[in-house]
């Protein structure tokens, strides 16, 4: 099996539930008393999100890179970056390191391919919804329509997340408004859901909503395991 390399604290809320899907599905594939092997360098939420808000993406760079060195000098021998929103910085990981790095869009993108769906509604922060980087990898590489919601639904999504879901707030409130955001955009040809950011399934499951859901940290977390037992 291979030793993972987590980077995450990004929020460290998602964190946790990535190390219990790796440990689930590893004792899953291998029974008995078997855990995943993983190494989590956990960076401090405070600092990115301030960066984030000065849109500083040089020195995110940096310190992704640096937890991806920290990494592969761990011994990890694949890398997953435990956000969505932060894969705005893979290059500068996969610049610097010279072990795998599984995208978190490319896995989800597999997925989706896999059921036939040709419309989905992208949930995420600001950046995931509004950037290239996420809906590119979907779009040009597997030809997977993408929508977004309108500039205020995204404004809610946004602040939920990081005014609710980052702290570990799970208001049913919220879980309505972004029900009917959804529901909405499902008037309007969305077929699946992906849930693009890595806390939105502390607040969504399956159940919620009408149409399939893409847990983005449940499919990335399973791609890990996958590679690390291949
Ligand atoms: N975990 C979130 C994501 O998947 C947002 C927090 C962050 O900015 O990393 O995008």
């Amino acid at each position: 099996m291979k030793k993972i390399g987590m980077i995450g604290g990004l929020s460290w809320e998602s964190s946790q539930v990535y190390y219990q899907i790796l440990n689930e599905k590893v004792n899953e594939a291998l029974g008995g008393f078997h855990s995943a092997r993983c190494i989590l360098e956990s960076v401090d939420f405070g600092e990115i999100e301030k960066l984030q808000s000065k849109d500083d993406w040089e020195t995110m760079d940096e310190h992704m890179a640096e937890a991806a060195k920290n990494l592969e000098n761990a011994k990890a021998e694949l890398i997953i970056l435990c956000t969505n929103t932060m894969h705005l910085c893979s290059d500068a990981i996969i610049n610097n390191v010279g072990i795998p790095f599984l995208h978190i869009a490319r896995e989800t993108a597999k997925r989706i391919k896999a059921t036939g769906l040709e419309k989905v509604l992208l949930l995420g922060t600001k950046f995931t919804m509004e950037r290239d980087f996420f809906k590119d990898i979907l779009q040009d590489e597997f030809g997977i329509r993408v929508v977004i919601p309108n500039k205020e639904d995204q404004n809610l999504i946004h602040n939920v997340i990081y005014q609710e879901l980052v702290h570990g707030n799970i208001i049913p409130q919220s879980k309505a408004n972004y029900q009917q955001i959804i529901s909405k955009m499902i008037k309007e040809g969305a077929e699946g859901v992906i849930l693009g950011c890595t806390e939105i399934p502390l607040l969504i499951k399956a159940s919620d909503v009408a149409i399939p859901i893409f847990d983005t940290t449940r499919i990335h977390a399973e791609a890990a395991v996958q590679f690390a037992l291949k």
